[in-house]
């Protein structure tokens, strides 16, 4: 086991900290201190860079478009020519990827299609609805300009620029982007490894039958769902007893061999919950019971250079805890830039019960009112074992800690999903 980590002394720094009951703010403040990203990188195939992380920024090698080209279907002329109207010849065409070759001279014009090379002696492009074909020929009206309907090489993007930064996660425009610029490969983070188990003695795995006492184990599969949202590599350990010594060589064993545990269930104070009290002996709890509802026993802190967040049991809670902290904590540790959590403001047709003291996160219902408005509604009774309420919910309606009771019609703050 290596040394004392340093975030000991940082905490007793805090002088407010309150491991028993840290309001949420300062919990989504603390766990940031204690996040270094990965810094190891490897280099891998475009098409498999979905949800990765860039590990170095993207400068453009070439300019964007590389030539000029025509932005229309119609023909490509000499500006002196189009200074009055007249008659052009068509000595040629020019598509996409069928370059025509010759000299376009005073006088002259090349048919011309959408994404093709303007002809060498051509700088304007006209719409093929402005011009009349005779033959071989076409008359153009006036009213033309100079290097119209062509799009200019560096007009993009110059080469050189700085196209994509450092930390930013790939998207499909983003795999599309660097496509366009040639990279077959790119250089990413290397994907951050999870552990993940649940604990319980009650539970079980969906497809085999239940005994009396038992539930199923839900918590396995919407980790496993939020984990694959982020493209991380998870270690699924399943399910562990709620025996001390189990408990504890599991948790030994996933630190070993991953950059993040996540536990659900045997955080709270009953007679089976291990979970605190192990990491308090194996390694260290920064805190352990955060001010909010649902998800008020949340564990966080460290094992060696583990990263272990201890999520509740209930179902919801769950998926509450992990959306609130851990996620932005993983992203972090992935080396991504922040994400902006997106939160504005609805009119709430449901009154809603609330004693001040905590953050609650309760499941909405959001949609637009006639006239555009935003409008929530819970999603009913908000019992944290209740996951339809979540498959219900498409955003969480946020209530301060120092909110009491909310009257219909009042104005709250909303996440959507
Ligand atoms: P605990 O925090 O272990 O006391 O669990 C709180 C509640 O969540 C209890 O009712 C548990 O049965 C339930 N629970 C714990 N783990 C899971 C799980 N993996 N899936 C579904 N329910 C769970
Ligand atoms: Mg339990």
């Amino acid at each position: 086991m290596e040394s004392k980590p340093s975030f000991l002394s940082t905490l007793e720094t805090m002088g407010d900290y309150d491991p028993d009951s840290m309001p949420v703010e300062q919990a989504r403040q603390l766990i940031q201190q204690f996040l270094a990203p990965l810094t190891e990188y490897e280099s891998i195939n475009l098409c498999d860079s979905l949800q990765r992380t860039l590990a170095a920024d993207i400068l453009s090698p070439m300019n964007v478009p590389p030539h000029d080209y025509s932005a229309m279907d119609g023909y490509a002329v000499r500006s002196e020519d189009l200074a009055k109207a007249g008659r052009l010849a068509i000595i040629g065409s020019a598509f996409a990827g069928r370059v025509f070759k010759g000299h376009v001279a005073a006088g002259e014009c090349v048919r011309i299609m959408t994404g093709a090379l303007i002809p060498e002696g051509c700088d304007s492009v006209v719409m093929q609805e402005h011009v009349q074909v005779a033959g071989s020929f076409i008359e153009i009206g006036e009213g033309h300009l100079r290097g119209q309907n062509i799009r200019l090489v560096g007009e993009d993007i110059t080469q050189g620029a700085t196209v994509l930064t450092r930390g930013q996660i790939i998207r499909p425009a983003e795999m599309g982007l660097m496509a366009s610029l040639g990279f077959s490969d790119v250089k990413v983070y290397r994907k951050l490894k999870v552990a993940l188990f649940s604990t319980g003695d009650e539970l079980q795995q969906p497809g085999t039958p239940l005994a009396p006492g038992e539930i199923y184990n839900s918590n396995r599969y919407t980790l496993l769902g939020m984990l694959g949202e982020l493209g991380v590599e998870v270690i699924d350990m399943g399910t562990i007893r709620d025996d001390k010594a189990s408990l504890k060589m599991a948790l030994l064993d996933a630190a070993e061999r991953a950059d993040v545990i996540i536990t659900s269930g045997g955080v709270s104070v009953g007679e089976a919950d291990y979970i605190k009290q192990l990491l308090a002996e194996i390694g260290e709890v920064v805190f352990w019971k955060i001010a909010m509802k649902p998800g008020k026993p949340l564990a966080y802190g460290k094992i060696g250079t583990c990263h272990f967040f201890g999520l509740p049991g209930n179902p919801v809670a769950v998926m509450v805890t992990f959306q609130q902290f851990v996620r932005d904590a993983l992203r972090a540790l992935m080396g991504q830039q922040p994400k902006l959590i997106i939160e504005f403001q609805a009119s709430c047709l449901s009154p809603i019960r609330k004693v001040p003291g905590r953050t609650e996160f309760q499941r909405g219902v959001l949609s637009k009112d006639k006239s555009g408005g935003w409008i929530v509604h819970t999603t009913g009774a908000q019992c944290s074992g209740i996951l339809s309420s979540m498959s219900k919910a498409n955003c969480f309606i946020v209530l301060p800690a120092s909110q009491g009771n909310i009257e219909a019609g009042s104005t709250v703050q909303v996440q959507p999903f």
